[in-house]
């Protein structure tokens, strides 16, 4: 076993998508709102984005879009807002886990077919994308981009030709799909929202005087000054359109026992201020660094989290544990996903650009750490460097999730097993290589606390996955 740690840049782990969708029924444009939308979703998403539009009014039903690379404030100027106007619209901010990071890839993905325009946003990862894929190919399909969305896209548009109505069309085409996806698809005159049956992706509803409202996390709507109205169920298709919002339940499992809500949106992915399926995010940290306060209990002087997603962890285990909670870490925001990264040889470390350490606050002091998780823990192993050099004492580190141990096929971008820290190590083989003094992870039974007992998936700590894994290794591009 390796027992020196390989630097690598992108030991973090990223989300694959946020969408959102608004039709506003007094003819209002949308653009505006659905720009500052994405803005609220951008930490899922941070290499693309995009924004469709449509009149309901008119009588020829154009889309007019735009989507580029990077930020939404970088894509996206207030000419170009102005420029797209319709009362309907989808937007999208993308990383890519399934497919690369291209403009073509960008979406919302907008299709002309025989019954007119449908544009569509989806977050997840089908784990049969390459089957729907070929079948769609021999058939003559001829793909613009390498995502799976596009696969969606397409199977939504085969079946309208044959439906009734474009929900119809995409409870249809749900049936053949298989893995995570919430979607956001806009018709003509309807605006469509779904979710898997799983429920991998979260997705809710909000209204805002007479506009209603799709997206993927409820902090977007308070950004809006919207009213939360429900979540989507999984396996839900909500159709709404100017006489009021139907629901079709018909492919929710009927054993919701197995549905398989991704643990991780409430680690790490989401806000902290979002609640899905009635489960504040927040709360849910708090209750994991409560869960590690009482398994693994430490004597010291301060308790930080390492910011974000380890802080309101941090304070739980404070509350839990009697031990102050402090700060000790300055995040610099302005960074992004997207900078220019510093060559190896260079002085100037990605971590430390990103983070630096308060001295006065834990100079002298036992410290207990708090993180969301340890991929391949070179970030981790900076870190409690940064602290120890900073004068700290002694440094305890507390993981807020279990270790990563099996791969993720329903849109986080896991590394293969051999680059997991935790992968044919003990605990104190980790510890070692992290240079710290204790180490202790949450445990996998604390999972189910942190969700309040909703059913979830927790397959990549446990390799107990909620459907069968592909046979091909679907994350990356389809290259033919
Ligand atoms: S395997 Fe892990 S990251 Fe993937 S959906 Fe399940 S809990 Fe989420």
């Amino acid at each position: 076993m390796n027992n020196e740690l390989n630097f690598n840049f992108e030991d973090e782990l990223h989300e694959e998508c946020g969408v959102f969708g608004i039709y506003d029924f007094d003819g209002g444009d949308v653009a505006s709102t659905i720009y500052y939308g994405l803005l609220a979703l951008q930490h899922r998403g941070q290499e693309s984005c995009g924004i469709a539009v449509s009149d309901t009014c008119g009588f020829k039903v154009k889309v007019s879009a735009h989507k580029g690379m990077g930020l939404c404030n970088e894509v996206f100027t207030p000419e170009i807002l102005e420029g797209l106007r319709g009362d309907i619209g989808v937007g999208h901010v993308r990383y890519s886990t399934a497919g690369s990071s291209t403009r073509e890839n960008a979406q919302p993905l907008v299709l002309n077919y025989l019954k007119g325009t449908l544009a569509m946003a989806h977050n997840g990862n089908l784990v049969n994308a390459p089957e729907l894929r070929r079948e769609l190919e021999y058939n003559g399909a001829i793909f613009q981009t390498t995502i799976d969305s596009e696969v969606i896209a397409y199977h939504i548009a085969r079946e309208r030709v044959k439906a009734a109505t474009v929900e119809a069309a995409v409870a249809n085409a749900m049936k053949k799909l298989k893995g995570a996806y919430s979607l956001v698809i806009m018709s003509p005159r309807k605006m469509i929202g779904a979710r898997d049956p799983y429920g991998f992706k979260p997705l809710c509803i909000g209204k805002r005087d007479n506009s209603y409202i799709l997206v993927s996390e409820s902090c977007a709507l308070d950004t809006l000054g919207a009213e939360f109205v429900r979540d989507v169920c999984p396996g839900e298709v909500v159709t709404i359109t100017k006489e009021g919002i139907t629901s079709d339940t018909s492919l929710c499992l009927v054993d919701k026992s197995k549905e398989a809500r991704c643990i991780f949106e409430y680690i790490y992915f989401a806000r902290p201020d979002s609640v899905f399926d009635g489960v504040s995010v927040y709360h849910s940290r708090m209750c994991a660094g409560r869960a590690l306060a009482m398994d693994s209990p430490v004597e010291a002087d301060i308790v930080v989290g390492v910011p974000e997603s380890g802080n309101a962890a941090a304070l739980g285990y404070s509350l839990q544990s009697g031990i102050p909670y402090g700060t000790a870490f300055v995040k610099n925001s302005y960074v992004g996903r997207t900078f220019i990264k510093p060559k190896q040889s260079n002085r100037e470390s990605a971590v430390r650009i990103k983070l630096n350490v308060l001295k006065e606050a834990v100079m002298g002091k036992r410290v207990i750490m708090i993180d969301d998780s340890i991929v391949r823990g070179t970030t981790s192993a900076l870190i409690v460097n940064m602290l120890r050099e900073s004068g700290a004492k002694e440094v305890h580190v507390r993981i807020s999730s279990p270790p990563f141990l099996h791969p993720c096929y329903f849109g986080t971008d896991i590394p293969n097993e051999e680059q997991l820290i935790a992968h044919n190590r003990t605990i104190d083989e980790i510890r070692d290589l992290l240079g710290a003094d204790s180490l202790s992870y949450l445990n996998t039974d604390r999972l189910n606390e942190m969700a309040e007992g909703l059913p979830i998936c927790t397959a990549c700590f446990s390799g107990d996955y909620p459907m069968e894994p592909p046979k091909e290794d679907i994350r990356g591009e389809y290259t033919e």
